[in-house]
């Protein structure tokens, strides 16, 4: 998974005793070029040299276990995340278009069915042409139902269709695909909203979960995507879909340390069981293996 990042790191402290300046920024460039973005690799750095300093240690072997378990710390995520799993709950998923939303939706559907959820899913995203017919497409692959209007209708009134039948249905989770219109923050906003004020008046008592689908080949680009969907929505999460593709590794990495974001679950490939919960510990096992 990690594998470009990891084969960077250990290059680097193979190849360096001393952890001297001259390794610290050969440590800040691997790390950028793992897609770990600016920031968060110069808090990272800052606080590794810190904590180096304080224990009077500048071998690189006593310097690598100081990032690995700087890193743990950062990603650890509380068991309490992937509540939503297990109660009635109501999942708004965004992401532009490309990064892998409805793919990740219909992957989604499928685990939370594996595990015995009743899983309904409402095509709210009625503005970008083939999304509803993709979205009904993947209802019948992986056998939930969806919920939908024609293209162009209120993707309130989707939702607001989608909880009478999730309410009727004695469904456990619904997931809504909304639109992804990053351009136009002022109309995303304002859907956003319009969407959530109806989950809130009609199904106040459930868990609420809004996931933002980043595409983890796209490095800075999908940092921007969800700082913006972030002040848009209230975002509890990440989707990092294709991992298995070019992803150099480092992006759950800046995720997390730079949007305080958790990254629940990944995309492993196009099939429908490539979905697996992201499993921090082991994300970062894999980096300093
Ligand atoms: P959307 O426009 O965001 O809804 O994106 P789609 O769900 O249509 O996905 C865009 C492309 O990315 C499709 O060709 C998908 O098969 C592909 N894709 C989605 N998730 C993954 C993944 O985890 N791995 C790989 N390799 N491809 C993916």
């Amino acid at each position: 998974m990690a594998n470009f990042f990891t084969k960077i790191l250990n290059n680097i402290f193979q190849s360096n005793e001393v952890a001297d300046e001259a390794f610290y920024e050969e440590l800040e460039e691997a790390m950028i070029l793992s897609d770990v973005s600016y920031s968060s690799c110069m808090r990272i750095i800052d606080a590794v040299k810190h904590e180096a300093n304080q224990r009077g240690v500048n071998l690189t072997r006593d310097v690598q276990k100081i990032l690995k378990d700087y890193i743990l710390d950062l990603m650890m995520v509380e068991e309490g995340y992937y509540a939503f799993e297990q109660e009635k709950s109501i999942i708004s998923v965004i992401g532009v278009n490309g990064v892998g939303k409805t793919t990740s939706i219909g992957k989604l559907a499928y685990h939370l069915k594996k595990k015995g959820k009743k899983v309904i899913l409402a095509a709210a995203d009625t503005f970008r042409a083939g999304a509803i017919e993709q979205l009904v497409e993947w209802g019948n692959r992986v056998g939930v139902d969806v919920i939908h209007q024609k293209e162009g209708s209120d993707p309130a009134a989707v939702v607001f269709d989608a909880l009478q039948s999730f309410k009727a249905k004695n469904a456990d989770v619904l997931i809504i695909d909304t639109a992804g219109r990053l351009h136009n923050k002022k109309n995303l906003m304002q859907e956003l909203g319009k969407i959530n004020r109806i989950i809130d008046r009609e199904f106040a008592e459930g868990y609420r979960e809004t996931l933002v689908v980043l595409d983890a080949t796209t490095g800075q680009n999908a940092m921007s995507q969800a700082k913006l969907f972030k002040e848009c929505s209230q975002v509890t999460g990440v989707i990092l879909s294709k991992m298995d593709s070019t992803a150099k590794g480092g992006m759950a990495l800046s995720i997390q340390a730079e949007l305080g974001l958790p990254v629940k679950y990944m995309g492993t490939g196009e099939k429908v069981e490539n979905l697996q919960r992201f499993d921090a510990k082991r994300y970062v096992e894999d980096i300093f293996d």
